[in-house]
């Protein structure tokens, strides 16, 4: 036999086997990501992503190694030689796949074909329909940190331009405490304007969701009264540290755990209705984000310091007693996670007679732990009451008290589309488009 024949193309054969099989591997893994996400029925994007077009794929993989959240979800994947949107729900719009693609195949839309997202229809001042309503932010169709950061300064600075006073009104009331409210905050402060700025949560909006630890991928942003922040890459627990001392050190006007119930328009002036106040302003700027407002329980007892809507870190309920409620994969996830720490108890409360709206992956944890002994599954059963320390249950005819420390709530969220409705904001409902 030829002496290069044996050089040359034995070690190309062997390259190129490891290649297809080491395709074939990634087509099958990625496969199963998509079948399982199928079946758990998580097939829509929260707002941007990515849309690809076949004809012009040619399945390089650039976009799945570009996408910033690869690292730890599976968002692209590819199948059959071309890129899929395996992940849809843990997408957030980065859209450095669109960027990273070779052959233009990536377009960002928002909404599916089946599920119509709606934007509102905003003035290049980011002014809504209804004047003196503004909007900043991911609620705009404006998601990512440095974006919305950006646009609540510039939307506040809109505000300040435009110069509306009624008598006796506040000049704004921001609506938010995400990075477009945060932002927005700093420049009202910094032009002089009255303000008052209500989350129904904590400050930092969808950051302070993010979980533990997480690597939070951002740009430099000149912020007011800060100066240019030149975070790239920084973890949830900074981000949030530098934004709470801005708040402190600069005096921020903040309510928290104060919800926007309603917003009227009387006589010019905006009336606002929020869980603890009332407020009349000139201007209301809309800071909410998509995330929408976590959906409760309405149990006696629900207002303890200990029920939360979602899970940062599992080792904080290390050796506790912990009820979680739901049936999605979050609460499974919540629950596998805190269960497979030891020495804790957890209960998984859900109406429902099997977990069909979980991930696979999710469900499995779930019934490993539960062998284990480490995870109670409470099937067809509804929480009653929350006490300080018991849960009361009813599953069935029985009724159950679960000694308890903490109570997690993974019922989903309502978006905000009644809110905007009841204000009266257009909106254009996007079906997969730009
Ligand atoms: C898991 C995850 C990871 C992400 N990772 C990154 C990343 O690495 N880099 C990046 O740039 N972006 C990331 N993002 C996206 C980014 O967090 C959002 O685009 C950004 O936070 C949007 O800011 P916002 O202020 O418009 O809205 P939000 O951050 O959603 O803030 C809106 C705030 O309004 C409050 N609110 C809503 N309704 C009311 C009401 N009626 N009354 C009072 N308050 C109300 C909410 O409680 C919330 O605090 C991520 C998002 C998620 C979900
Ligand atoms: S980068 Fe473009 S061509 Fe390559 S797999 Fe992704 S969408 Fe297809």
């Amino acid at each position: 036999m030829d002496v290069s024949l044996v050089l040359y193309a034995v070690p190309m054969v062997v390259i190129t086997a490891i290649y297809v099989w080491r395709q074939h591997r990634t087509h099958q893994r990625h496969n199963q990501v998509l079948q399982d996400t199928v079946a758990a029925g998580m097939t829509e994007p929260a707002s941007l992503h990515p849309l690809i077009d076949d004809s012009k794929c040619l399945g390089c993989g650039t976009c799945v190694k570009a996408c910033p959240e690869t690292s730890h979800h599976d968002v692209l994947g590819l199948i059959n030689g071309k890129a899929v949107l395996i992940g849809p729900t843990d997408c957030i719009g980065h859209g450095a796949c669109k960027t990273a693609c070779p052959f233009d195949a990536i377009t960002l839309v928002f909404g599916t074909a089946r599920r119509g997202l709606d934007i509102p229809l905003l003035k290049p001042n980011f002014e809504s329909n209804v004047p003196g309503i503004y909007v900043a932010g991911e609620l705009g169709g404006m998601g990512l940190i440095k974006n919305a950061l950006t646009q609540g300064q510039q939307a506040l600075e809109a505000i300040a331009k435009a110069g509306v006073k009624r008598p006796g009104a506040l000049d704004v009331l921001i609506v938010g405490a995400g990075p477009a409210g945060l932002a927005a905050s700093l420049a009202a402060k910094k032009m002089g304007l009255s303000y008052q700025t209500v989350e129904q949560e904590a400050l930092g909006g969808a950051v302070f969701q993010y979980p533990r630890g997480k690597l939070v991928m951002t740009a430099p942003v000149e912020l007011p009264i800060i100066g240019k922040v030149q975070f790239r890459n920084t973890s949830k627990e900074d981000l949030l540290k530098f934004w709470n001392d801005a708040c402190q050190g600069n005096g921020l006007k903040i309510g928290y755990q104060e919800r926007v119930e309603s917003v009227e328009n009387k006589d010019g002036a905006f009336h606002v209705r929020t869980s603890k106040n009332q407020y009349v302003a000139s201007t209301v700027l809309l800071g909410i984000g998509r995330r929408g407002t976590p959906r409760k329980l309405g149990v006696p007892g629900e207002e303890l310091s200990k029920v939360v809507y979602c899970l940062i870190d599992p080792e904080q309920y290390r050796g506790q007693h912990v009820v979680v409620v739901g049936g999605g994969d979050s609460a499974l996830e919540a629950a596998a996670s805190i269960a497979e720490l030891g020495g804790t108890t957890v209960a998984l409360s859900y109406r429902g007679d099997a977990f069909q709206r979980a991930k696979q992956r999710n469900r499995q944890r779930v019934d490993e732990a539960a062998k284990k002994g480490q995870l109670q599954v409470l099937l067809n059963s509804q929480v009653r009451e929350i006490r300080a320390e018991e849960v009361v249950l009813k599953q069935g005819d029985k009724e159950l008290k679960l000694r308890n420390d903490a109570v997690i709530v993974s019922a989903g969220g309502i978006l905000p589309n009644d809110f905007l409705k009841s204000i009266g904001i257009q909106v254009e409902t996007k079906w997969g488009t730009e």
